[in-house]
């Protein structure tokens, strides 16, 4: 096939998949849609051997023969268009499933915000956004999750993934996302956790290379165990529903969406 022709010509996905696939892309402004569907093609007609419909992106919406490195090495983990990884994969078809998430007015705290959701959240008229992060340059609202400069009951929804672990004063923190959320309202909470016999950490691991050495990463300061993430959030207030990829999506999105992390649903 010549490259242009294949440029023109979609690829196919699975039928299985079309109703993840239309329930994740609806929920994409018209014009961010449109733009990645254009780099899509254009990825395409570079790379005509990756237009095979193995894998799938709900974010964008794009199907390839595999992923791309994680940044450019490690597993093949990363969407070559908007460079979604598993747990951005397994975050947002849940929230296209959250009937009152993409409803008019739902107000959305966002820490540590993604370049893709803060594209996406922002710019959805729907959608009242509060990006935060302790950094300025990275969000809108620069804040410490310890100290939350919003009121009592705020957010319909939170978003808060990959956050706790760098927190010293994690059970400070979750008390905080407990307070701003509104009654009824749903905190969605990810971090990287193990099934282990308690959370290991210690003060006397306090710099960065003891850090990277006992817990795999500079700036963490802690490695959760599962059991203990719950009930630590227990203890914040919050009532808590751990989602597990492949069980609430089923085998076959799980893989081919290639989705990971657990995500803990918190009211
Ligand atoms: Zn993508």
């Amino acid at each position: 096939m010549k490259r242009d022709a294949l440029a023109a010509t979609p690829v196919r996905r699975s039928t299985t998949k079309d109703e993840g696939f239309s329930m994740a892309q609806a929920n994409l402004p018209l014009h961010i849609a449109s733009k990645y569907a254009l780099e899509y093609s254009r990825f395409v007609a570079k790379n005509p051997k990756m237009a095979e419909p193995k894998v799938h992106c709900p974010c964008c919406g794009s199907s390839f023969k595999e992923w791309r490195p994680v940044f450019g090495r490690g597993r093949k983990a990363e969407c070559h268009i908007c460079h979604s990884f598993e747990r951005h994969r397994h975050i947002w078809i849940t929230l296209a499933n959250d009937p009152d998430f993409f409803a008019k007015g739902t107000s959305l705290l966002h820490f540590a915000p993604e370049p893709f959701f803060k594209t996406v959240f922002g710019e959805n008229p729907a959608i009242d956004y509060y990006d935060c992060d302790l950094a300025k340059e990275r969000a809108t609202h620069q804040v410490d999750i310890t100290a939350i400069p919003f009121e009592n009951g705020k957010f319909d929804r939170i978003i808060c993934s990959h956050v706790l672990e760098h927190v010293p004063d994690d059970q400070k923190g979750m008390r905080e996302l407990r307070r701003v959320l509104k009654p009824g309202g749903i905190a969605y909470i990810m971090v990287p956790s193990e099934v282990r016999e308690g959370t290991y950490e210690d003060p006397a691991i306090n710099t960065p290379e003891l850090r990277l050495k006992h817990y795999g990463q500079e700036t963490h300061v802690r490695i959760y165990s599962r059991n203990d993430f719950v009930e630590r959030l227990g203890v914040a207030g919050f009532q808590v529903q751990t989602q597990f990829p492949k069980v609430r999506w089923g085998e076959e999105m799980y893989r081919d969406f290639t989705l990971g992390d657990n995500i803990y649903i918190c009211r």
